[in-house]
């Protein structure tokens, strides 16, 4: 038998928990089913990794979109401070951006990936890539046998830390999931979560486009569910941007009993920005319409707010009647689109659903029947909005793991 910790993904979670297990003086053996560690951690935040929130605990569980209870001692006791202290140790300067965004001063995630591999091989963390753990069975005496379908492994404490379904291609394809159903521990459904939305109206001819400080709601049933203002973008199929990206978390019920709509001139109330158009308007009376507004929105959009509004591009400016300019008003500030589905799963930020947070103990990460066992990262059943929090939710789980395992391991 081997003493050490068992590790099996090495992604945020699983490097991270690696990193801890060893500095707390356990063994560690990490198996990566990919030739090179963190290959989705690498790409984060667009490739500059935002590695947490400059949060308190609290207001990172208020960001945690499901199952916050469950990450109350994660929270606590790998606080969002915690692990901004953490990768500084590790020798990546940290800077807090817009909405207390965390990232590496250079920009890249790659550093962060780099120094976590770097730590592991301080810490004599045993890796080995190319090994895809396809089972884990428990053993009378307490241990546990891993294959890849060649080989076994037997190890006292197991931590699962595989990732979602997600972004395949990065080696998160599910596999945590398959483990754990095998051992008879209760996954819950998988659905994409911070995901892009397909619309019913047709977004191609405004693909490419962002639009900054605007408020984006959802409304269900005649309930606003979500409104935020910020940043969102259109796709060739639909709408996209972190504003969409975190709206679709609030969107779990049939899609079609959504509508959505965006408010263009959020920080103007209807009675100013009616008054700024008669100026506009009265200013601008011989320039066609289009021409007369085209300070009032990025030039894409001006054709299709005409049109939604029942305005003609030919029509002058001065040829506008109150109510065609009261219809432009309500297009400005609920400029509507019909979700149809999501984008699908595989494109996601995240996966929601997983091991079923009931088999696991909060405090330890362990599963409740199989003491020695561990889930940690995206594969729990827990999921935030974007702003570093999913990262967070990883490195505290990989932790609480880590330092529960050791424990184990250590005196066994
Ligand atoms: C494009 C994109 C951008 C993102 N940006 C951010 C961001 O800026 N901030 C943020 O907080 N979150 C971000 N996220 C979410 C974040 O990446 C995840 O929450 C995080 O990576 C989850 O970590 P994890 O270790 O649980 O899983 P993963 O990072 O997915 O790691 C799982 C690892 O396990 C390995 N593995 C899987 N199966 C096996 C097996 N059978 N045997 C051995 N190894 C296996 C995989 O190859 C992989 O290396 C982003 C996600 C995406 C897709």
């Amino acid at each position: 038998m081997n003493d050490s910790i068992a590790i099996i993904g090495g992604g945020a979670a699983g490097m991270a928990a690696a990193v801890k297990a060893a500095w707390s003086g356990a063994s560690v053996t990490l198996y990566e089913r990919q030739d090179k560690l963190g290959r989705k951690l690498g790409i984060t935040g667009k490739g500059r990794c935002n590695v947490t929130n400059d949060c308190s605990p609290k207001e990172f569980l208020a960001c945690v979109t499901k199952n916050d209870k469950f990450l109350y001692s994660a929270a606590f006791r790998h606080t969002p401070a915690d692990i901004y202290a953490f990768f500084e140790t590790l020798g990546v300067p940290l800077k807090t951006e817009r909405g207390g965004r965390v990232f590496p001063v250079s920009d890249r995630a790659g550093d962060v990936v780099f120094a976590l591999r770097r730590a592991m091989q301080d810490a004599g963390v045993k890796v080995l890539t190319g090994r895809r753990i396809r089972s884990v069975k428990p053993c009378d005496d307490g241990t546990f046998i891993l294959s890849d379908g060649r080989e076994s492994f037997v190890h006292p404490a197991v931590i699962v830390a595989t990732g979602g379904v997600s972004y395949p291609l990065t080696g998160s394809t599910g596999d945590g999931y398959a483990i754990a159903e095998k051992l008879g521990i209760r996954v819950t459904d998988r659905i994409p979560s911070l995901i892009p939305i397909v619309t019913a109206e047709d977004t191609s001819s405004l693909a490419g486009l962002t639009l900054k400080n605007v408020t984006f709601s959802v409304i269900r049933g005649g309930k606003t569910v979500f409104s935020e203002m910020g940043e969102m973008l259109f796709t060739h199929s639909g709408l996209s941007g972190p504003l969409v990206l975190s709206a679709s978390c609030h969107m779990r019920e049939d899609i079609s009993t959504y509508s959505m709509e965006i408010d263009l001139k959020p920080a103007i109330p209807d009675g100013e920005l009616d008054e700024r158009l008669i100026k506009i308007l009265t200013e601008n009376a011989a320039k066609d319409f289009i021409n007369a507004t085209s300070r009032l929105l990025p030039q894409k959009l001006l054709p299709l707010a005409a049109e939604r509004a029942g305005i003609s591009e030919r029509i002058k400016a001065g040829e506008v009647t109150r109510e065609m300019r009261h219809r432009y008003l309500h297009v400005l500030k609920h400029f509507s689109y019909t979700p149809t589905e999501f984008r699908p799963i595989d494109e996601a930020i995240i996966t929601s659903g997983g091991i079923d947070v009931k088999e696991i103990d909060p405090r330890t990460m362990e599963v409740k029947k199989l003491p020695g066992l561990y889930f940690a990262g995206e594969v729990l059943d827990v999921d935030a909005y974007t702003g570093g929090y999913n990262l967070q939710i990883a490195f505290s789980t990989g932790f609480l793991a880590a330092e529960a395992a050791a424990e184990r391991v250590m005196g066994y």
